[in-house]
């Protein structure tokens, strides 16, 4: 019987994954090592429950006399706090989910890759920030990391089979978010409510409004270069409203294979359940000719500055991609809590970048995990100061 666990279960990504594995015969087809969530104890129960899952984890202490009290009797155990979660990583398991979102996604994913195994790997933060670690460490164990988001898994389809020498060039598909068709001068203004209304995906909050900044294109950018080890000027981006195909990998001789389906993480979350099998998966079928057109255009610079950004951490790497997400996370947290506008976020980011060049050897390689995690501090230091002197 194949072992799983998912880390971030309660979330977006972790629910579609609860879904699949419960339809594909839940606790009789799977042994389900570890479960971890966060506030919504009531929800991890009810799947540790049903997956009849060796231990729950909740992130914070506080809930878990809550968690405690909703599974008593039920066998599975409980703990909670970020080292439980790092406890659970440590518990073997063949198929492991990373879909904690941020950089406290980082760890536990980088701890599963010891035990060889697969690792589905939807937090992105964890190939932006460190990257060149986390593959070593899944080459060190044997371990494989497959990608889950959907523009890495479409990738990563397309060159099943295929050489990567032969890889000229990877195009990102990008929905362009809630605000793509806004024009600049209105950006400034744009609220969470607005930045949240997705017009495609259906995702957690923290990466809806990053979509909507773009913020979410560029950390993707920064994977595509870490996890298929091509250079940044074989990544484009491309604004496909549509969001049909979920991106593309042009070859020396001309050619461009693109990956289409419906908008539903529960095919690349699915692909990477079964790798390298395809089963039948409960997504929707394309309905081209519904369709009728798919559309495309370049994005803009300079009402996503995002990208531009993301150029300067691939052209610097070291330590800049912790030092990019840590201040993106400070940003993002001040816009959605208020005071910090939805331009601004790129702001405090940038300032931060350029900070830390002066202070830290910032496009030195991280030698182990504590620089990184070593670089996130001070860049959530940095990024706070930014907001002051921004908020004024
Ligand atoms: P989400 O906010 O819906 O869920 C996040 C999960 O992480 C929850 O279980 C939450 O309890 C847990 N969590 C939050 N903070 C935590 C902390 N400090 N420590 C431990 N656990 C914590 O997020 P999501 O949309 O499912 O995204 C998860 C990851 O997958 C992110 O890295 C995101 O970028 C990536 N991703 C998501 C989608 C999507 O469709 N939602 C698509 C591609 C990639
Ligand atoms: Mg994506």
């Amino acid at each position: 019987m194949r072992s799983v666990s998912v880390f971030g279960a309660t979330g977006s990504v972790g629910e579609s994954t609860f879904d699949l594995l419960m339809r594909e015969g839940g606790a009789a087809q799977y042994r389900t090592v570890a479960l971890t969530g966060g506030r919504n104890v009531a929800r991890l129960a009810e799947m540790a429950r049903a997956l009849r899952a060796e231990v729950a984890v909740t992130a914070f202490d506080d809930c878990l006399p809550a968690l405690r009290a909703a599974l008593a009797g039920s066998g599975v155990a409980v703990a909670a706090g970020e080292a439980a979660i790092t406890e659970a990583a440590d518990r073997p398991a063949d198929w492991v989910m990373s879909a904690i979102v941020g950089a406290a996604g980082l760890v536990p994913g980088f701890r599963a890759l010891r035990h060889g195994g697969k690792l589905a790997l939807a937090n992105k933060e964890s190939l932006v920030t460190a990257g060149e670690l986390l593959i070593a460490e899944a080459a060190r164990n044997e371990a494989t990391i497959l990608p889950v988001d959907s523009e890495h898994s479409a990738i990563f389809q397309a060159l099943v089979g295929e050489d990567l020498a032969a890889v000229e060039r990877i195009i990102l598909t990008a929905s362009g978010g809630a605000l793509r068709d806004w024009p600049q001068e209105r950006l400034a203004g744009a609220t969470v409510t607005e930045a949240l209304a997705h017009p495609n995906w259906s995702m957690g909050a923290r990466i809806t409004i990053d979509s909507a900044s773009m913020f979410n294109k560029a950390l993707e950018v920064i994977e595509t270069r870490e996890f298929f080890g091509v250079s940044p000027d074989q990544i484009e981006v491309i604004i496909h409203p549509e969001s049909i195909i979920h991106s593309m990998v042009g070859f020396r001789d001309g050619a461009v294979m693109a990956h289409l389906g419906a908008p539903d993480m529960r095919h690349p979350i699915g692909y990477a359940l079964n790798w390298p099998k395809r089963q039948a998966l409960p997504v929707a079928r394309l309905d081209l000719a519904a369709l009728g057109a798919l559309t495309f255009r370049a994005p803009d610079l300079q009402r996503f500055p995002a990208l531009r950004l993301a150029r300067e951490v691939m052209a610097t790497r070291g330590l800049s991609g912790a030092a990019f997400n840590a201040a993106k996370e400070v940003a993002l947290d001040h816009f959605i809590a208020g005071g910090l506008g939805f331009m601004q976020m790129a702001e405090v980011v940038e300032a931060v970048l350029t900070q830390l060049a002066g202070e830290i050897a910032l496009s030195k390689p991280a030698a182990s995990l504590e620089d990184v995690l070593a670089a996130d501090h001070l860049a959530r230091i940095r990024a706070a100061e930014a907001v002051k002197g921004i908020k004024g």
